[in-house]
């Protein structure tokens, strides 16, 4: 029998090992219960456990056992107390806001973060009472000055998309408990396997699974972490109730996705490193954006024993000549998919202004830095030399 939370064992352990209680059968690998409801040995059991009197499970929108190894391996990954799987990403932050605030609270957020995490806040929140104010990711005093006595949550994503912009999470971890607030940190771009943002203060730690824990771009999923009360409670209850919970089937896929986690985000981190430096020297590259990078600057956050262990799988880059030149580089590629989506074994390639920004307008795309000529690469764990030779092709 493996204990479900192993604190001793070290993360790639972590990530095969917890999380897997072994049936009667003797199975090896995780079982998929692909089953919508559970059975009782009497009908006194049955008024027990939907009394809560009694654990176990009850019925596959609540709880499911291969749900429930998912939730329990990503918890001793993030270093939280609870988790609570979702149906996507988005389901997770919803059912935060959801679980955490009500009308007339407000939130402080990242201007970079995800295009409907925006959307979520300004359009559908808004409708619900709940105010939503952005502040500069990296401006501390900006944070600060844009709390409010109904602040309840601090939301932001390090580093951002697609210019991969980096902060501090304690000072605002901080700051946010100094208001009576929470900070909840959307930690797609870096896992845990890089960035644990318990371990610096945050509150909550939000993914969207479709991304890095997959792994493969295999499926749609979400998750929030964090302490017993708030996860457990709060936000498990939501989903309990509402709705949008994980399935069994990519529950397993996220299981066996989180087992190779640590190795691919260091080979993602390897290989994107090695084409940053490379575009560096590329003379239509006017600039390249990536944490790894000394020329990026919030460098100090990232490497062994710092906030971020390695640079991550993202690289943005401007190349000169704007949109009419990014869509060269685009076009000419023959390995690359042009998609939006990131956190594959595939390398992918987009042009954030026509596609994931291309709802903001000129101006508010300009303040947020997103210019026609960036491009943003996810890096996949092709060979570097042909990802470089694809890039390669479109540049000249
Ligand atoms: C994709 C993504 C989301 C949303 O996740 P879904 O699984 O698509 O719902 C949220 N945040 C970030 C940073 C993302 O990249």
């Amino acid at each position: 029998m493996t204990d479900p939370l192993q604190p001793d064992w070290q993360l790639a352990t972590r990530a095969i090992r917890v999380g897997h209680a072994r049936t009667a059968e003797g199975e090896h690998c995780e079982p998929i219960f692909t089953t919508s409801s559970f059975v009782f040995s009497s009908a006194a059991e049955a008024a027990a456990r939907f009394a809560g009197e009694l654990p176990g499970n009850i019925y596959s929108r609540f709880t499911n056992p291969t749900v429930r190894a998912f939730e329990q391996r990503l918890a001793a990954l993030e270093g939280g107390a609870a988790c609570v799987a979702t149906a996507s990403g988005m389901a997770a932050l919803l059912a935060t806001c959801l679980g955490l605030l009500k009308s007339g609270d407000h939130i402080v957020s990242s201007r970079s973060i995800f295009g409907s995490s925006t959307m979520l806040f300004d359009k559908y929140m808004a409708r619900f009472g709940v105010e939503t104010s952005y502040v500069d990711l990296t401006d501390a005093s900006a944070w600060a000055s844009a709390i409010r006595p109904a602040t309840r949550l601090l939301f932001l994503e390090t580093p951002s998309n697609p210019l991969t912009e980096m902060t501090a999470i304690q000072p605002l971890a901080d700051l946010a408990h100094a208001h009576d607030c929470l900070l909840a940190v959307d930690n797609c771009f870096c896992t845990p396997a890089l960035q644990q943002p318990l371990a610096h203060g945050a509150d909550l730690v939000i993914h969207s699974a479709t991304k890095y824990l997959d792994g493969q771009g295999r499926c749609v999923g979400g998750a929030v972490v964090g302490d017993a009360k708030l996860v457990g409670e709060e936000i498990f209850g939501v989903i309990r109730t509402a709705g949008p919970s994980m399935s069994p089937f990519n529950a397993w896929l996220f299981l066996k996705g989180l087992e190779t986690l640590e190795l691919r985000m260091l080979a993602h981190s390897a290989a994107a490193l090695r084409l940053a430096r490379w575009l560096e020297g590329q003379p239509q590259v006017a600039r390249v954006h990536y944490p790894g990078l000394r020329s990026h600057p919030q460098h100090a956050l990232v490497g062994p024993g710092r906030q971020q262990r390695t640079g991550g799988g993202i690289v943005a880059f401007e190349v000169t000549g704007g949109r009419r030149a990014a869509w060269q580089v685009i076009d000419a590629c023959r390995l690359c998919s042009i998609t939006a989506n990131l956190g594959d074994t595939k390398t992918t390639i987009t042009h954030p202004a026509s596609t994931t920004h291309g709802r903001l307008s000129p101006e508010a795309r300009d303040a947020a830095g997103i210019g026609e000529g960036l491009i943003r690469v996810a890096v996949g764990l092709e060979a570097v030399e042909d990802i470089q030779a694809d890039l390669a092709r479109g540049l000249g």
